[in-house]
């Protein structure tokens, strides 16, 4: 891994020097190249940083730094690696992050990281020294990625940060999440890029309760979750709708445990794409969760990694449709490590086709 990890920073670096100041602010994101030739083969940016293995979670906690460096391996050992583009330079987080969580609480977030405290808000989430910044890198990683794609560096891209967000609230951490990586994302792609309508497709086996609760009231966001239901957190049923102008601009599909391929591809096709188009969303986010797949240990669905290339198909399909494929998918859970790997690639493969 370290040795893809220094062939990327060596392509970054030798592109950085081609280029020069004079390609001035467009240039946030970085194009990796096929070394002979100079020729550009990515179309699809990764992101990824050893800071995001410094929150540490504790050697039995499901949400290791381990996750990282499967996927990392992973694609590094199928030549892909090499093939998706980096990202030189990452925006300041902290005034994006205050778009979806209060400043008591991220102070709160950073003194108790500083301070040694075993975990936020329940024994579930626990942190480290280094977590903070772990998590304000990881929504920048999310936020450079959405300057890539929309200032047309990349047509797409993956984002393999930790932790992970779409639980958490704006004043309370939960389920392993500190910052709403996608939520914060959606609010930068509307008021940095002033691009209005976004869509969030929430595919995790949990539902993304603290996403939903973000934009529950917004008919600017359109959030679809689908998910096992009844399990952890409670929520997503499919009478959760949204409330006031938000009303139908939120979107449950709860399904059965046990349920696979067929149940999440027909909840995308017939529940998700006409009210996708309907709503002709400029971005497209993916809260790209891999633990509803039939190995994960704490879900307890039958998706294959066959299916979650189904399922970025389907969302790719209404980015293309609707916003010249304008789409960011930014990890959130998925615990076996091996299907971890499998689902992220067959699903990065989908993304760079
Ligand atoms: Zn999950």
């Amino acid at each position: 891994m370290r040795r893809a990890l220094n062939r990327l920073a060596f392509l970054l670096l030798a592109l950085v020097a081609t280029l020069g100041p004079e390609r001035g602010k467009a240039d946030t994101g970085v194009v990796a190249q096929d070394g002979a030739e100079g020729r550009q083969v990515a179309t699809t940016g990764f992101v990824y940083d050893e800071v995001f293995l410094q929150h540490e979670t504790g050697p039995a906690h499901p949400e290791s730094p381990r996750r990282l460096e499967a996927i990392v391996k992973r694609l590094e050992e199928k030549g892909l690696l090499a093939r998706l583009a980096g990202f030189a330079q990452r925006p300041a987080a902290q005034e994006w992050i205050l778009t979806v969580h209060s400043k008591q609480y991220v102070a709160r977030v950073e003194k108790s990281c500083r301070q040694g405290t075993a975990y936020l808000d329940s024994p579930d989430t626990p942190i480290s020294a280094r977590s903070y910044e772990a998590a304000v890198e990881a929504v920048a990683g999310v936020l450079s990625a959405v300057d890539a794609v929309v200032d047309g560096t990349v047509e797409n891209a993956f984002c393999a940060v930790r932790p992970p967000g779409h639980h958490a609230q704006e004043d309370r951490a939960m389920g392993f999440c500190i910052f709403n990586n996608v939520a914060i994302a959606a609010r930068y792609v509307q008021k940095k890029h002033n691009l209005p309508r976004v869509l969030i497709v929430d595919w995790d086996v949990h539902h993304g309760n603290g996403t939903q609760r973000a934009f529950y009231d917004d008919p600017t966001v359109l959030y679809f979750g689908v998910h096992q239901y009844p399990f952890y957190p409670g929520t997503g049923a499919e009478s959760e709708q949204g409330a006031a102008e938000g009303k139908g601009y939120t979107i449950n599909v709860p399904l059965p445990a046990g349920s696979g391929d067929a149940e999440f591809t027909r909840a995308l096709q017939e529940k998700l794409k006409p009210a996708a188009l309907a709503f002709k969303p400029d971005f497209v986010l993916i809260s790209a969760g891999f633990d509803a797949h039939e190995a994960d240990p704490l879900g307890g669905m039958r998706v294959t990694s066959e299916g979650f290339a189904e399922l970025t198909r389907s969302a790719k399909g209404i980015a293309e449709e609707c916003c010249q494929g304008r789409l960011v998918s930014v990890l959130e859970g998925g615990y076996d490590l091996e299907a971890l790997a499998d689902s992220v690639e067959a699903h990065v493969r989908v993304l760079m086709e």
